[in-house]
């Protein structure tokens, strides 16, 4: 399957407990109790939370605006890539106010690099109206509101609400999504069911930074094609450990990071796993 990433979608596969070990296998996901689940699913946070001290959203952006914008440009394109572009569009529009009576031609250019770059533009116009016309130029910050925008989702409010807000949201973006499953947090494939069935294991005021981890996670270590398990800080907990690399020195290769202190940080937490 393939993702709205554009990458292939692994199925995980049934890993096997290790006998008389700690760690947890797919036959024990099958027969876990509710709050086992939750206190699994909560080691699996602090990990990456020690192994992640500084997830965060990757887009830059100034304002509610600039962010529900560089969400909508981040479909089916990396982040690097949006943040390339939206230093000119950004100087151009920064407003709702100003987008809103962007010649589409111009917006088109400017926003090219991030593909699918009409379709874009033209939601991008639509946002910037509905955002003048109905909220006076000001992004809302309540999840109804948000989803009532043109082209918003419950996942690109989300990102809004939890990075520009302050308000605690699940984003379930194909990261988030796969590694859910993997973690055997759930079999669900839609995202919604996704978001609250993992809210539920956690309090609130982790979502938006469980999001982040789980994304940083899902980028540097979990890959969708060959996740890099034998490198992987949560192995122990993940009952899918063996779907990827399991050599730990081959393993290491598929990584990564996103800096010299990103790569220390991950060796530094594999090292406190094992
Ligand atoms: S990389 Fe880690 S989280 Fe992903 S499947 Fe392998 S062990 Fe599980």
């Amino acid at each position: 399957m393939v993702s709205v990433d554009g990458e292939l979608e692994v199925k995980p596969t049934v890993a096997r407990p290790r006998r008389g070990g700690t760690r947890i296998g797919a036959a024990s996901v099958r027969t876990e109790s509710p709050a086992a689940l939750v206190r699994r699913a909560r080691k699996i946070n602090r990990v990456l939370a020690e192994t992640y001290p500084d997830a965060h959203c990757e887009l830059d952006f100034e304002s509610p605006f600039q962010l529900i914008v560089a969400v909508v440009l981040s479909a089916q394109c990396t982040d690097v890539r949006v943040n390339l572009t939206t230093p000119a569009l950004f100087a151009r529009y920064p407003t709702a106010d100003e987008m809103a009576v962007a010649d589409p031609v111009e917006l088109e250019e400017l926003i090219r690099p991030t593909g699918f770059y009409r379709n874009k533009a033209k939601s991008l116009l639509g946002l910037s109206v509905a955002v003048r016309d109905r909220f006076g130029g000001e992004v809302p910050g309540t999840l109804e509101e948000l989803v009532g925008l043109p082209g918003v989702g419950r996942k690109t409010a989300n990102v809004v609400l939890g990075n520009a807000f302050g308000v605690p949201g699940i984003t379930v973006d194909t990261h988030f999504g796969r590694l859910a499953r993997r973690f055997g947090w759930t079999e669900e494939e839609d995202p919604v069911k996704v978001e609250h069935i993992v809210g539920a294991l956690f309090p609130k005021q982790e979502w938006t930074l469980l999001s982040h981890r789980m994304i940083f996670h899902g980028r540097r270590v979990c890959h969708s094609r060959r996740p890099a398990c034998g490198a992987c800080p949560v192995a122990a907990l993940c009952p899918s450990r063996t779907i990827g690399e399991t050599d730990p020195l081959k393993a290491e290769t598929l990584l990564r990071p996103a800096s010299a202190r990103e790569a220390a940080q991950l060796a530094a937490a594999r090292k406190a796993a094992s």
